[in-house]
C-alpha cells in the first residue's frame, strides 16, 4: 500500500512536492487555503540550483523557455559606476542550468499544470496532532488522517506549532517594496539586470522575457506608511530620484496598485523540523530575507529530498529524520548568510556605505565564484544502496 502524504500549502514548495513525489509514484493530496489560485506577483528569480532541481521533474526547459536566462548582474554604485558582478554563464556551463527570472504567476502556472492531482483548495489547516500517526484539522470542521504530513504553509505555518510551538517569524527592521514595468519604457533596455546598492536600500531589476521588467527595492522604514498607493509612488520615485537610469524611469511607469509591499521578516534555525511522520519545508522551516535570492531555491531543494527520502524509508518517521540531515544545515546556512546580506544593505551612514562598496569592489573573483559554486550544487540525497 502507497504512503499516503498530505502537504499543507500549495505554494512554490509545496507544489514542487507534490510534483517531486507524483514522479516517484506516490499520490499526494495538497491542501491550500486560498479559494483559488489567482495570477498575482511580480517576479522572482530562480538560481541555478533551483533549476538542477527543477530538471529532475522534468520542469527546467519549460520555465526557461517562459522566462529570461540572465547571464549577468552587474552591481552598480548609486552614481551608476560598476562594482562588481557575477559571472552566470560560467554557472550555465558548468552546470547546464543558470539563472532565470520569471513571473510569479508563470511559474505558479507551469507548477499547477505539471501537477496530476487537483489542489484541494479553501482547506485551510488549524492543527496537526498525535504526530506518530497524524491528523490535521481544518477550519471547515473536517479532519483527515494521512500516513504523513509536509506542513509547506510558508512562514506563518500552522503545521510548524506542532513541532516547534514557541517558534514565531523574526521581523526585520526592513521593507521590500516590488513592481512591473513595461520593457519598452526603459532607455537602452534591460538586459542582463542590474543591481545598485546605495545609502540603506538597494535596488535591482530584471527583464522577465515577457515584454516586462521586474524591479525590487529595499527600504530600512516604510515610506508614505499612512498614504494611498499613488502617494507611496510618489514616495518612492523621490527617494530613488538620484540612482541611475533606469532606476527612476521604472518606477514611474511602474502603476501605483501594482506596487507590492512587503515587510521582510525571516525565522531564527528551528530545533528540530520534523516530530514523528509530521515535517516541515519551505518557508516554513526555513524562511529566509531575499538577500541571497534562495528562499524558493530552498524550498524547491526541500522538495526533491522529500521524494527521494520518502521512496528510499519504510516509514515516514525514519524520511523525515534523513531528509533534516540532508537539508537543514545547509538551508539555514542561507538563512544566517540572508540575514549578514541584509545588515550590510541597511548601512546608511554615508562613510559606511562607501565602505560597503568598496569592499564589493575589491571582492576577489576566486572567492564570489568559490561562493557562486557551492550555492549552485542542492543537496542530493542517494539511497546507501545506489551509493
Ligand atoms: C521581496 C521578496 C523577494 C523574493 N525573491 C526571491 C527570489 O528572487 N528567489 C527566490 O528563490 N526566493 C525569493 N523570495 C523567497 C520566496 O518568495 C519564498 O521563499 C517562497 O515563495 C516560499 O515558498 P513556500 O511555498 O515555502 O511558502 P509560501 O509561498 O508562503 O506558500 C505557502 C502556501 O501555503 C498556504 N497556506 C498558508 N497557511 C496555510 C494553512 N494554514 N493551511 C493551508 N494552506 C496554507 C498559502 O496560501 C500559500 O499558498 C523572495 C521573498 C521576498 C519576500
Amino acid at each position: 500500500m502507497s504512503t499516503e502524504v498530505a502537504i499543507i500549502g500549495g505554494g512554490i514548495c509545496g507544489l514542487t512536492t507534490a510534483i517531486a513525489l507524483e514522479n516517484r509514484g506516490f499520490e499526494p493530496t495538497v491542501y491550500e487555503s486560498t479559494d483559488t489560485y489567482r495570477p498575482v506577483g511580480a517576479g522572482i528569480l530562480l538560481q541555478t540550483n533551483a533549476l538542477s532541481v527543477l530538471d529532475s521533474i522534468s520542469l527546467a526547459a519549460r520555465i526557461e523557455a517562459s522566462g529570461a536566462e540572465i547571464d549577468a548582474v552587474p552591481f552598480l554604485s548609486p552614481g551608476g559606476s560598476r562594482l562588481f558582478g557575477f559571472d552566470l554563464a560560467f554557472e550555465r556551463d558548468r552546470f547546464g542550468h543558470g539563472f532565470v527570472a520569471i513571473h510569479r504567476a508563470k511559474l505558479q502556472e507551469l507548477l499547477l499544470d505539471e501537477l496530476e492531482t487537483t489542489v484541494q483548495t479553501g482547506m485551510e489547516c488549524v492543527s496537526v496532532t498525535e504526530p506518530e500517526t497524524p491528523t490535521v484539522a481544518f477550519s471547515d470542521g473536517s479532519t483527515v488522517s494521512p500516513d504523513c504530513v509536509i506542513g509547506a504553509d510558508g512562514i506563518g505555518s500552522a503545521v510548524r506549532a506542532e513541532i516547534c510551538p514557541t517558534a514565531e517569524p523574526r521581523p526585520a527592521d526592513c521593507i521590500a517594496y516590488r513592481g512591473l514595468a513595461p520593457a519598452a519604457d526603459l532607455p537602452g533596455g534591460t538586459d542582463p539586470g542590474f543591481e545598485v546598492w546605495g545609502e540603506g536600500s538597494f535596488v535591482g531589476c530584471s527583464p522577465l522575457g515577457d515584454g516586462r521588467v521586474y524591479w525590487y527595492a529595499t527600504a530600512t522604514g516604510p515610506v508614505a506608511p499612512d498614504g494611498t498607493a499613488v502617494d507611496r509612488k510618489s514616495a518612492l520615485r523621490q527617494r530613488f530620484d538620484a540612482y541611475p537610469e533606469p532606476v527612476p524611469q521604472l518606477l514611474a511607469s511602474t502603476a501605483a496598485d501594482g506596487i507590492i509591499v512587503t515587510p521582510l521578516a525571516d525565522m531564527a534555525p528551528l530545533g528540530r523540523w520534523s516530530t514523528g511522520a509530521v515535517t516541515l519545508a519551505g518557508d516554513a522551516a526555513h524562511a529566509m530575507l531575499p538577500f541571497v535570492g534562495q528562499g524558493a531555491a530552498q524550498g524547491i531543494e526541500d522538495a526533491a529530498v522529500l521524494a527521494a527520502v520518502l521512496d528510499a524509508h519504510e516509514t515516514p518517521a525514519a524520511a523525515f529524520k534523513q531528509y533534516e540531515q540532508c537539508r537543514k544545515s545547509r538551508a539555514e546556512g542561507f538563512v544566517a548568510a540572508s540575514r549578514r546580506l541584509g545588515r550590510l544593505a541597511a548601512v546608511d551612514s554615508a562613510v559606511g556605505w562607501r565602505l560597503r562598496n568598496l569592499g564589493i569592489r575589491l571582492l576577489p573573483g576566486k572567492l564570489s565564484r568559490r561562493l557562486r559554486r557551492q550555492q549552485a550544487m542542492p543537496s542530493r540525497y542517494q539511497p546507501a544502496s545506489d551509493r
